[in-house]
């Protein structure tokens, strides 16, 4: 239940709708910045009859509410100018981690020459072996900042813990929240009190609903820039790194108006899967998809098996661009910001 307030609601009144909703034990959550409060929906309605100040109110039947679209039909923002969402193919490319200058440097040179906005990259990796290499820290996030600089891309790096968010949100153009946080519902809470966009993987074995739900902790905070990223999801065989749910794209779509790009290198876990299931997953309706790609992927210090090398990753473009016209999406369009 969405209940929109009336901008000129007075103080006690909404002191008086809240001590209503506590007393009747729904909990619930006033997003100052829209102006409306959310609370599950509820059996009994007349407990709001007789308060002024409620311009309207909106039944959702699902228990995630502000990521449904029975609220809202179309999720789109600029990042820098570029759009996201709004019928637009969103292309991210980079590393899994940032490794070096020289590595970053190349990649953003790469980008920019293929028209690409969004260069991502690792600086905190949430690593399966704490043996294994976990990222250069700040080092990492200074070399991403300089290159996007230059290059006039964006960065999209992961946040990997609470004590990092002031950190990745001055570094960072768009935040990623990684399957392993998907559902750290306190870092996801105060995720809503920023203003940066925050794309939202979904969990290894995260059910729609939960993902959705994990949505609503960030846009409940008042942070109504979040975009969802279907990276695969763990299933029985152990011949693939995870199962690639394109069926995920189109019915997320259905149920909630947020932008969902796809992430077919850790959905499959193999480069040379990447080609077909990020064609698949733009035609089953992504908005957009991430990649990653290495100068020399042989050498890279995670997820090896699934980087794409540049020359690969440009054959890709150059099909995207040849199913711009079917799909009706444009690559990546840049505005300038009013
Ligand atoms: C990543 O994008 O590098 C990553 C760690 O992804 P995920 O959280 O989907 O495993
Ligand atoms: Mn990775």
């Amino acid at each position: 239940m969405i209940i929109e307030l009336q901008q000129n609601i007075k103080p006690d009144t909404l002191h008086q709708l809240k001590a209503l909703l506590t007393i009747n034990q729904v909990a619930f959550s006033h997003v100052e910045k829209q102006n409306i409060i959310v609370a599950p929906k509820i059996s009994n309605k007349s407990v709001l009859s007789g308060i002024d100040g409620i311009e309207k109110v909106i039944e959702i039947d699902t228990p995630y509410q502000l990521s449904s679209n029975q609220y809202k039909k179309e999720t789109h923002f600029l990042v820098n100018g570029t759009s996201v969402g709004n019928n637009f193919i969103n292309l991210i490319a980079g590393p899994c981690s940032v490794e070096s200058e020289e590595q970053i440097y190349s990649t953003a040179e790469f980008l920019s020459k293929n028209g690409i906005k969004f260069m991502r990259g690792g600086a905190y990796k949430p690593r399966t072996s704490p043996y294994a290499f976990r990222g250069l820290g700040l080092d990492g996030l200074k070399i991403l900042r300089k290159a996007a600089d230059e290059y006039k891309l964006n960065v999209v790096t992961e946040l990997m813990d609470l004590s990092l968010l002031d950190q990745i949100n001055e570094y960072s153009d768009i935040i990623q929240i990684g399957s392993r946080n998907m559902s750290n519902f306190y870092l996801l809470a105060e995720l809503g009190k920023i203003e940066k966009p925050i794309m939202l993987k979904r969990g290894m074995s995260a059910r729609l609903s939960e993902w959705l739900l994990a949505a609503d902790y960030i846009l409940s905070g008042g942070n109504d820039k979040v975009i969802l990223c279907e990276r695969g999801i763990r299933s029985f065989d152990p011949e693939v790194r995870n199962t690639m749910d394109v069926a995920a794209i189109p019915m997320i779509q259905d149920l909630s108006h947020l932008p969902i790009i796809a992430d077919p290198s850790h959905g499959t876990g193999m480069a040379k899967f990447v080609h077909p299931l990020s064609l698949a997953s733009l035609v089953a309706g992504a908005n957009g998809l991430m990649i990653e790609i290495h100068p020399d992927p042989k050498k890279s210090l995670s997820d090896a098996q699934q980087a794409m090398t540049f020359a690969d990753f440009e054959i890709l473009v150059q099909e995207i661009r040849k199913l711009e016209p079917a799909i009706n999406k444009p690559i990546d369009a840049t505005y300038e910001e009013a």
